[in-house]
């Protein structure tokens, strides 16, 4: 029973992330308030080759980028 509640909990961000106007952090799945149609060399905290990276995100793990 956990196990499927997870997998349910992990389709819906799926969903979220399809359906949204806006790009999902890749890190931590949250939004990052960056809109999809937002060019990548327009983009903040974007990362070249793995995607859109939200704020707190950002700041925790590429400090060194
Ligand atoms: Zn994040």
């Amino acid at each position: 029973m956990k196990r499927k509640r997870k997998l349910v909990f992990f389709l819906q961000r799926i969903k979220w992330r399809w359906l949204s106007k806006e790009e999902g952090c890749i890190i931590c799945w949250g939004r990052t308030g960056v809109l999809k149609k937002t060019p990548m060399d327009k983009r903040i905290h974007y990362v070249r080759g793995c995607g859109q990276v939200c704020n707190s995100c950002w700041s925790e793990d590429y400090d060194d980028f």
